[in-house]
């Protein structure tokens, strides 16, 4: 999988993601790639969230649009994240996954569980993309 969150010059804030389906490819499986709020979600007023891992148990939480409404009442970007993993593993502690979260003044973050997550960034005060890890 690969989740993008993007924020323009004036504000504007998108999230996406795609993913290849082929661990979890079933037929007629849709997975959480196209649930909003699962694998992306994004609100200019806050920020945004992108997700990877075991989709079919991720996407009973809607893991991004929590970071997103935990951001929004005041949560920085890094408990968010950490939030929402820990509401799927207090539940299925066996679940692979991870969730980056981003706020709208860029400051931005990432959670993991069972497995170390990098995820990579860039805006104009950086001459190039700068990878973080994540240890679990
Ligand atoms: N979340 C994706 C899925 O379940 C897989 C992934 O993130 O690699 O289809």
């Amino acid at each position: 999988t690969i989740a993008m969150a993007v924020i323009d010059t004036m504000g504007h804030i998108a999230a996406g993601t795609s993913t290849n389906g082929a661990t979890f490819k079933i037929p007629g499986r849709v997975g959480d790639g196209p649930i909003a709020g699962s694998s992306a979600y994004a609100d200019a007023e806050v920020g945004a969230c992108g997700a990877t891992g075991d989709g079919d148990i991720m996407m009973r939480f809607l893991p991004c649009y929590q970071v997103v409404e935990s951001m929004r009442r005041g949560m920085q970007p890094e408990l968010a994240a950490k939030d929402a993993i820990s509401r799927i593993a207090n539940k299925y502690p066996d679940f692979t996954g991870a969730v980056f979260a981003v706020n709208k003044d860029g400051a931005h973050a990432g959670a993991c569980h069972g497995w170390t997550f990098q995820y990579s960034v860039r805006n104009p005060g950086m001459d190039d993309v700068e990878v973080f890890t994540v240890l679990p």
